[in-house]
């Protein structure tokens, strides 16, 4: 009775809730495979452990700058130069718990009612969410899987209204992997000059990238571009830190100070210890980083050709991330044991309940018709579950 109107229209985050659920059968021993939520099963790197550690006990456990240590700006700023070839100075940069709080932090400081966010599909689950927690609309536009699910200029130019505030890109993507060339991200980037739309980039899956390809930040096409743009990025992912909680963003000092004091009225500084943590991660080595990159080509490869081989399957050989994202359409009408199977989420509840194989619906992502399996979990998992997926469809009718 005391809900608000905000709070009564969010839905909880399905990725995690898919985790949750994994994880509560296996607490029961049930024997699950986990394709659901997007975390690399690798361990932090010990350096970066030590560095944790070592904050501990020389007591850096204290309050400390909202919008992170000069230590871990100066790192991200050295990173933002020499893997990206952008410039930014310490009043640019703000550090928050995790990019998914950065992103937050970015739609309650840019975003009000009446105003419309771009938002291509299959988007990242969170997306549609944040925008809409700020009050603002989000306006989605559907891909297609021919043109690897990205969205292009023409596409993006007519979803523009006067409304239009944002458009957020996420390359490579979650869900599917999809990585933007230079001359795809800069016809994006030209609508968005022309139009003045910021741009939120989503770069946090930029270092798991296969085949040679190479990751672009929408901002480093120009200077007019990256005056627009607000990139994002974190540790999550690259350096298997999910549970520390660091993310940040790199944009106009305007819009980043705006989001550092609504930070000081919210979490103040994200955990002191994580941040040092961050720190060595940015800083040391980096060999953790290939050899993880390395470890999840082998798996991608590998799941992909298997799901490729399920008749009724189809699915594109992602160029980053960590996930496979199979076309199912083909099975969807048949029956499993006289029940009819008609969306992508009654296939994902008939895996998990069946063959106890927990991944994601793409109806999630805002794209029917696919599944989401994530293959940052070990190989004999992955054989495993695809093994169960394979004997599941083949009881299809
Ligand atoms: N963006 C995308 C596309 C993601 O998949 C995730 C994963 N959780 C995030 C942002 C947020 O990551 P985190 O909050 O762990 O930094
Ligand atoms: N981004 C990951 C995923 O999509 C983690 C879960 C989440 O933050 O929603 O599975």
């Amino acid at each position: 009775m005391f809900l608000s109107q905000r709070a009564k229209a969010i839905k909880p985050s399905p990725t995690l809730a898919i985790d949750a659920k994994a994880k509560a059968l296996k607490a029961q021993g049930i024997d699950v495979i986990g394709f659901g939520v997007g975390e690399p099963d690798f361990d932090t790197p010990q350096n970066i452990k030590d560095a944790g550690i070592k904050a501990i006990e020389m007591g850096f456990t204290k309050y400390c700058p909202v919008g992170g240590t000069d230590d871990l700006k100066d790192a991200i700023i050295e990173k933002l130069k020499q893997d990206n070839g952008l410039s930014y100075e310490r009043g640019e940069i703000i550090v928050s718990c995790g990019a998914k709080h950065s992103l937050y932090n970015i739609a309650m400081t840019v975003l009000e009612k009446g105003n419309e966010v771009i938002i291509p599909a299959p988007y990242w689950v969170s997306y549609p969410d944040i925008v809409a927690l700020a009050d603002a609309k989000p306006v989605i536009v559907n891909t297609s899987e021919k043109n690897g699910f990205k969205m292009t200029a023409e596409e993006f130019r007519k979803a523009i209204t006067p409304e239009t505030k944002a458009v957020i890109i996420n390359s490579p993507s979650n869900p599917t992997g999809s990585l933007y060339s230079r001359k795809e991200l800069e016809g994006i980037a030209e609508a968005a000059v022309e139009k003045k739309i910021l741009i939120i980039s989503d770069d946090i899956y930029e270092k798991l990238v296969y085949e040679g390809f190479k990751f672009i930040s929408i901002a480093s096409i120009s200077k007019e571009v990256k005056d627009l743009t607000i990139v994002v990025n974190g540790v999550s992912k690259a350096y298997a830190m999910t549970g520390w909680r660091i993310g940040y963003a790199a944009g106009a000092k305007e819009i980043v100070t705006a989001m550092t004091n609504i930070q000081s009225q919210s979490t103040s500084n994200p955990t002191s210890i994580a941040m040092k943590a961050s720190t060595e991660a940015l800083v040391g080595p980096q060999d953790a980083v290939a050899s993880m990159v390395k470890e999840f080509d082998r798996r991608r490869v590998y799941m992909v050709d298997r799901l490729n081989k399920i008749k009724g399957i189809t699915c594109m050989r992602p160029n980053g991330a960590f996930y496979a994202f199979p076309n199912v359409t083909g099975l969807l009408g048949k029956n499993f044991n006289g029940k009819l199977i008609e969306t992508s989420s009654d296939m994902a509840t008939l895996l998990l309940d069946e063959v106890k194989v927990a991944l994601v619906p793409g109806s999630a992502f805002g794209a029917e018709g696919f599944l989401r399996l994530s293959y940052a979990t070990s190989m004999e998992k992955i054989k495993e579950g695809i093994d169960r997926v394979e004997k599941a469809v083949g009881m299809l009718k």
